[in-house]
């Protein structure tokens, strides 16, 4: 062979490293196109990767041997030139490694490593399918409890490759290691059913007959009628809630129907099975001011790659922008609609899949990796998906023709990957998408960020302003309760002001709904000895431990960690120790001794951890099976409920008092978006703000609705103390066990940084929670003006971290840099 005939390909390694890793390319593969496809390599002692080829070249690498490519894995290229250049963007901008992006970007089952564990499926039959070579890989899993790819690969007798696992996953005879996530799905709804008594034009007229004296009743069947399509060959099934919708009807009066055997309830799965052959297509009218803030959105396109709509809740955003995105699939486009963790619920699901049927497709972190390859292989495919509907992972797929990004709720800062690289935030990496597709975005949302609205206001988005809800619903009337005063007076009852406590008594009383939200979960914040002021601690990080009496047990809500509630002070073996504070266990307690006769849930991490919780609660409430529901901001995303005349907010000082520089923003955000949950559909309802400084001003625009005024202030403040969006700042953790250690790097870290920068390095400080899961923590801050150039900052500060990380005494310490932290 000539040497300069040899070929080599570049590939991406899912490991945390500099540089691309060069293999060469033996002769049985030269002839395959190999640009994008994934080939098995071998690094370091003996372990296998699948890495993606990103460049083929026939430059031999100097500074080390090359190793061949052992097998090629894919037919075609699994991501797209795109993405390769999205990837490398992202693993500049954020300082991370290229890896570090691929490992986030791919579903597991497309990253098959040495240590990944392989298992039976054990739902596979088809074992005619199935090759010798295969069987023996399969029997050889099947002797094992556990076996990882590297066991398989180097067992002598099978001496397989990643290319028989690869074939035996696409069979679904093995599935790769996945955490055993819950499916996020709702997988039933109720459906309504008209008994089959009822099968003839005569009965049925019998029947009208018979609720002649009962009006109500009378709509719902007539509402049935309509929605089933009685009358014709093929009749519809029809979901309870359209129905009570239809007819504005309670499930109260369903009930009686059901009771009488008129109709009976069927749970019926819903999601993908429903889907299939749904055509969609229910595209609703926009009324006339909608229809102008769509023109206008689409006239500012002409001009601005990037619009935000800005529109109060229950405006009718969603339906402006799937009227938006129904226009660019008439294109021939795809859409990308982005929604934070917590929004995406079946409600919006439906919308859209009312709409655009099977054409949408669904990625969350919540589905199981099997369901995320299989919609990362469809966008591959020649019948892409023309609609993905998203959490912040969705950027990642591979799309063809992307038009629009909708990135709704924009203001979220789970848009932000806080752990582990890369920390992107997928509203900001989604404009870059955007521009690589030659493509469009739309930010959304009642409460737009500090930083999105100054870029409106520079000229650099558009703005599009939408101020009147649909059919002209009032906004919720919002009232500050004075916990100081109500506290001096001794009119507390609990944790509630007379104010709190008599509005949802009155709603109680008019069987309406309630929603307190807190910030807090668990039973209470902590435990205190009375006698010596004892708190406990959690082992491994710097804060006081949960009081959570459901499980009477003390949990860090950091690590997990957790002990037994103890009997005694540890300090001074007192006995007598009492909670402090509220979380939202505590409050569902408190509730129920002042409501005897509410029925109560609650709504946050801790209740929603087991499968469909989280489903089943909504349900729930929107069946009236709950009158007030407790919860963190779990409760102030994506619902619509129609009967909740009061929102209580229990406790705002705690968000206001949280030591960040964009406390005061989150507060109006959340404040605002909490008191949208109330009194949507018949009449005006009512918000009701706990804290002990009404006169603070973020009470006092969120209570009058004035996001200007709250923009301007805090605008200024930003300014004036050099924060965004005037300078972008990076966020420097160094971690250590030693805390000497970690502070004597962290001091020779800033010296190093303030050489090169000077005042726009702030610390080395200890944050708040100073230990985390054993390591000791220090944050440096580099704040750098936005007209200098972050690129050439960030290249400095490589260089500083490479220093620091190399020297023999800081073997051990990590050091992570988080760019645009929230
Ligand atoms: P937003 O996204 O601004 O909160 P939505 O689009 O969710 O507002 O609208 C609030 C409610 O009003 C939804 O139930 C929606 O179906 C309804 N709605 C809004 N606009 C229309 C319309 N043009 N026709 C029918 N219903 C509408
Ligand atoms: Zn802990
Ligand atoms: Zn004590």
């Amino acid at each position: 062979m000539k040497a300069n005939n040899e070929l080599f390909a570049d590939v991406i390694l899912p490991l945390p490293l500099q540089n691309l890793f060069t293999y060469e390319v033996p002769e049985k593969f030269r002839d395959c196109t190999l640009l994008y496809k994934r080939v098995t390599v071998s690094f370091g002692k003996k372990k296998l990767y699948s890495a993606i080829v990103v460049r083929l070249h026939g430059e031999k690498p100097t500074a080390y041997q090359t190793k061949e490519i052992l097998e090629v894995l894919d037919d075609g290229p699994i991501i797209t030139e795109e993405q390769y250049s999205f990837w490398k963007w992202i693993s500049s901008y954020y300082l991370c490694s290229i890896g570090e992006v691929q490992k986030a970007a791919l579903p597991s089952g497309l990253k098959l490593e040495s240590e990944t564990k392989v298992f039976i499926n054990p739902q596979f039959e088809d074992y005619a399918s199935v090759s010798p070579k295969e069987e023996l890989v399969l029997q050889f899993i099947e002797s094992r409890q556990i076996v990882t790819i590297s066991e398989i690969s180097n067992n002598a007798e099978i001496k397989s490759s990643l290319n028989i696992l690869k074939s035996l996953q696409t069979k679904k005879a093995i599935v790769l290691e996945e955490k055993l996530k819950e499916s996020f799905k709702p997988k039933t709804e109720p459906y309504v059913y008209l008994s089959t008594e009822y099968d003839s034009d005569e009965k049925l007229n019998n029947l009208f007959e018979d609720l002649h004296k009962a009006p109500k009743q009378m709509a719902l069947v007539m509402g049935y009628i309509t929605l089933s399509d009685y009358f014709k060959s093929q009749k519809r099934d029809v979901r309870q809630q359209d129905l009570l919708i239809k007819v504005d009807a309670t499930s109260q009066i369903l009930k009686a129907l059901v009771d009488k055997g008129i109709f009976f309830i069927e749970q019926k799965e819903v999601g993908r099975i429903i889907s299939e052959g749904n055509s969609g297509s229910k595209l609703k009218m926009l009324s006339p001011v909608q229809k102008q803030k769509f023109e206008e959105i689409k006239n500012s396109f002409n001009t601005k790659e990037v619009v935000l709509f800005h529109g109060v809740t229950s405006s009718g955003k969603t339906e402006v922008y799937i009227h938006l995105m129904k226009d660019e699939i008439e294109k021939g486009k795809q859409v990308l609609y982005l929604l934070p963790e917590i929004a995406l619920t079946a409600q919006i699901i439906h919308r859209l899949r009312n709409v655009f049927g099977d054409d949408v497709g669904i990625y969350h972190s919540k589905f199981s990796d099997a369901e995320r390859v299989e919609v990362y292989q469809k966008m591959l495919s020649d019948k892409p998906y023309k609609v993905i509907l998203g959490v912040r992972s969705s950027v990642f797929l591979p799309y063809q023709n992307l038009g629009l990004i909708v990135v709704d709720e924009e203001h979220e800062n789970t848009y932000k990957q806080f752990d582990p690289a890369p920390r992107y935030n997928a509203r900001d990496v989604s404009i870059v998408l955007a521009q690589l597709y030659k493509s469009k975005v739309l930010l959304g949302t009642a409460t737009p960020s500090i930083e999105t609205y100054y870029n409106t206001k520079s000229g650099k988005y558009g703005l599009v302003e939408l101020f009147e809800r649909h059919k002209n619903l009032q906004m919720p009337e919002i009232i500050v309760a004075d916990v100081r005063e109500a506290r001096r007076k001794k009119k507390m009852k609990s944790i509630f002001t007379p104010l709190l406590f008599s509005a949802v008594d009155e709603s109680l009383a008019n069987n309406e709904q309630v929603i307190l939200f807190q910030n807090r979960r668990g039973f209470s914040p902590y435990l205190e000895c009375t006698l010596c002021g004892w708190v406990p601690q959690c082992e491994h990080c710097a804060v006081s431990l949960t009081y959570h009496k459901h499980t009477n047990s003390l949990v860090c809500h950091y690590c997990g960690y957790t002990i037994r509630n103890p009997k005694r002070c540890s300090a001074c073996g007192g006995t007598s120790l009492e909670t402090r504070g509220f979380g939202t266990e505590k409050i569902e307690e408190e509730i129920s001794l002042l409501f005897p006769d509410a029925r109560i849930a609650r709504m946050d991490l801790d209740s929603t951890r087991k499968k469909k919780a989280y489903e089943t609660l909504i349900e729930a409430f929107q069946s009236h099976k709950v009158d007030i529901l407790v919860g963190t901001q779990m409760v102030s995303k994506g619902l619509d409920f129609d009967n909740v005349s009061v929102v209580g907010i229990l406790n705002a000082d705690n968000m206001l008092n949280f030591p960040d520089f964009r406390a005061y923003e989150r507060s109006f955000h959340l404040m605002t978006q909490v008191s949208g949950r109330a009194g949507r559909d018949k009449k005006q309802g009512k918000v009701i703000i706990q804290t002990s400084q009404p006169e603070n001003e973020i009470i006092s625009f969120t209570k009058n609705y004035e996001f200007l005024k709250m923009y301007h202030t805090q605008i200024n403040e930003r300014r004036a103390y050099r924060y965004p969006p005037f300078y972008r700042l990076i966020n420097l953790s160094l971690k250590h066990k030693d805390h000497v250690v970690v502070t004597k790097a962290a001091k020779e870290m800033a010296v190093l940084m303030r050489q090169s920068f000077g005042k726009r390095v702030l610390g080395p400080e200890s944050p708040v929670i100073n230990r985390i899961q054993t390591y000791y923590i220090k944050n440096i801050i580099l704040k750098v003006e936005r007209e200098r150039s972050f690129q050439r900052a960030k290249d400095i500060l490589k260089d500083i971290i490479d220093q620091i990380s190399m020297q023999e005494s800081y073997k051990s310490l990590q050091v992570v840099a988080d760019v645009d932290p929230m």
